[in-house]
Formats: structure tokens, sequence, C-alpha cells
């Protein structure tokens, strides 16, 4: 008998996510407000510069860390936008956000090394922590406000604390991290030499107030390591493009990883992440139409008695459906069956996601004010 398959991988389960998204792919007549994508296509202008490089002949790898134009562009932008000084040397452009977790965490964990997660939270952080032979220290936010709280990452922090993982603005639950918080979080890891990953693929959709990047706070730069992309706020999720920044001695430690792992990320999409950072304005469009959405949809769900906070960011709410009575799993089981709605039960997202469900709103309005009406009738089947 040949010998057995990864053991780690024999304890995680696959993504809650995909899973409702599987439910939802043999269904018909379902609104999906299931999967965190932007409805829009990518803007045009970023498209027809990625058909004229492949046109000219452009079709070859790149250096490892990405075209040096390209990563001078993200320095730039993340300067004039976020006020977080990188220079070109210190990003590396990745697979997405979702190989840069993967990288970030291969590149600072040892065997039994601990990672505190505030919860709930993007479902591929746990699993990559477990893959990368970490320790998963889990932290309910729930108690406040989906904010992580300084005084419950102290208690959870030991001698094995490596890292912690910041998701602002958050999926699942649009919650914004405030700046007082992200200082008391940097003033916690110096004090116990942790690594802040900061996870900011939603900054650009942020709705009340301006977006602080954790790497912006004087002296931070040092401890954390900053993920971006172009998946959410330029809706290009099929591109597969997005970048980590850190300081040297990380940044010089994770190009192994990407080098022989990766090697590169696409030529294509690099020369239409170019474009990309020169349409402002494509952004914005979308930011305000997410906005627009965002102030209705949470308010009718409010009214139809799902309790439900508003959200500062990214396109996710996060409404409560304790009044039912039901598991999460369980409404939205029943929700997709008998009212043909798809949404995520809060309980794959972690600890403190149990009671909620996740409705992304990046859906046409029209199919936003259909799906508010199957959920009022659904809910007056439970009462
Ligand atoms: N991080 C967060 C918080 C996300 O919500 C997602 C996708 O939903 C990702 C990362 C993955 O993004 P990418 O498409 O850049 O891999």
């Amino acid at each position: 008998m040949r010998k057995p398959f990864s053991s780690i991988l024999e304890t995680i389960p696959p993504s809650g996510i995909r899973r409702f998204f599987d439910l939802v792919a043999n269904s018909t007549d379902v609104i999906s407000l299931g999967v965190g994508e932007p409805d829009f296509p990518t803007p045009w202008p970023i498209r027809e510069e990625a058909i004229a490089s492949i046109e000219s002949g452009k079709t070859s790898y790149t250096s490892n860390s990405g075209m040096p134009e390209c990563r001078e562009q993200i320095a730039l932008y993340l300067k004039e936008r976020f006020n977080a000084v990188y220079s070109p040397q210190d990003i590396i452009l990745t697979l997405g956000v979702s190989e840069g977790v993967d990288i970030a965490l291969r590149t600072l964990l040892n065997a039994g090394d601990e990672v505190i997660l505030p919860e709930p939270n993007y479902v591929c952080y746990a699993p990559l922590v477990q893959l990368s032979g970490g320790k998963v220290v889990p932290i309910d936010t729930s108690l406040s406000q989906f904010v992580p709280d300084p005084k419950a990452i102290e208690k959870a922090i030991t001698p094995k604390t490596k890292a912690l993982i910041l998701c602002s603005p958050s999926n699942p639950t649009g919650a914004v991290i405030p700046k007082s918080v992200l200082k008391d979080i940097l003033a916690l890891a110096k004090k116990h030499e942790f690594w802040v990953i900061a996870d900011e693929i939603y900054a650009e959709l942020s709705y009340d107030e301006p977006f602080t990047s954790f790497a912006s706070l004087p002296g931070a730069k040092d401890y954390c390591i900053t993920m971006n992309g172009f998946s959410k706020a330029f809706a290009m999720t099929g591109w597969r493009l997005g970048y980590l920044a850190g300081p040297e001695a990380f940044i010089s430690r994770a190009i192994k990883i990407h080098q022989y792992a990766a090697l590169c990320a696409s030529i294509t999409s690099q020369y239409a992440g170019i474009e990309a950072l020169k349409h402002p304005e494509e952004v914005e469009k979308m930011r305000k139409s997410y906005e627009g959405r965002r102030n209705l949809f949470v308010k009718r769900l409010n009214d139809i008695g799902l309790e439900t906070f508003m959200p500062k960011g990214a396109f996710y709410c996060f409404p409560s459906i304790k009044s039912t009575g039901l598991s999460s799993e369980d409404f939205a089981l029943g929700l997709l069956e008998h009212g043909k709605v798809a949404v995520v039960p809060g309980g794959v997202f972690g600890l403190g996601g149990e009671g909620f469900i996740r409705c992304c709103y990046a859906t046409h309005i029209d199919l936003l004010k259909e799906a508010l009406k199957r959920i009022e009738r659904y809910l007056k089947t439970l009462r």
C-alpha cells in the first residue's frame, strides 16, 4: 500500500464558502449573495492595455519579484494613497493576496509557532497557518463589534506567538479597525516582538472614514507585512495579481518561496496592474456604487427584522440571525432551499461567526431588492 497523504491536510476541512457555491451551481433561480466578488467586469482601459501587451508579444516570464515598472507604480500608489512608504525592492508581486498570505506564513513560521487570529475571519488564514506548521490561536471579536480588542490579543500572547493576522476592512463582517486600535496593536507587537500580517485587500473600499494602513503608523514597518491586491478594488479577481511588502529581511527570504513555487505573476496581469493604478476614477465609481447598495441593503435588512450593524468597508454585511433560533448553517440551507437566496453561514468564518450570515452586496441593485423580498418571505415562514 502507498504511504498516506499529508497528515496535516487530513485535518483541514474544505472551504465552507465553496460548499455553498457548489450548492448554488446545482440550483436554478437562485440569487447569490454568497461569493465575495465585484459584479463589475475589469474596467475597459485595463483590459485594453493587457490586450495591447499580448498583441505586441509581451508573453514571457518576468523577474521573480515582478516587473520593476509595476513595483514602482505600486510603491508610489501605497505612498500617495495610504502613506505606506515602501521602495520597489520591498515588494513582491504574487498570484493574488492568497499566495501572499501563504508565502508570508511559510516565511515566518517554525513548527509550533502560534499565530493569533481575530475571528470571524477570512477562510484561508487558519488552514494556511496549519499547513505552515503553525498553531492557530483564535480570539472572538463578536463581543467588540468585530474589531479585535487589544486586551484580548494581549491575553492570547505566549512566548510562542510569532504573528497576528489583521483583516481590515474585514471579510466577512465589513468592520474596519480604527486607527487608535491599530496603534495599540502596534505597541503590543513591539513589546512582545511579533509580526503583524495586515491583509488590506479592501483598503479602497471604505465608506465612512479614510482608511488607515497599518504600515503608515510611525515605527510599524519593521513589524508588519502589508498585503494588498487588484482583485476587489479594481474588479480583477481573475487576473490573480496581488503583492506583499515588508522589511528587507523578510522579503529576501519570502522571494525564495515565490521563486520556486510560482516563479512570477503573469506578465499580462502585471501590464494590466500598471494601467489599473492609473485609473483611480474607475475605483471611485465602483466604490460609490457599493456604498449606495450597502446603505439600501443594510437598512432594509434591519427593517425586515434581521439586526445588522452598518459595515464601514468591503462589500459584505453580517446580519444576526439569532432571533430565528436557527443555527447559521440551517438558516442558510433553509433560505437557499425555500427562499432561493444563497448566503454563507457565519460559522464557517470561525469563532464568533455562529448566529450570523455573510451577505455580499456586490450584486445588481434589482437582485438585491428581490433577495430582500425573498428573505422577508422566508423569515415569515419561521415565525
Ligand atoms: N483576503 C481577503 C480578506 C479576501 O476576502 C480575499 C478574497 O475573497 C482574499 C484575500 C484573496 O484575494 P486574491 O483574489 O487577491 O487572492
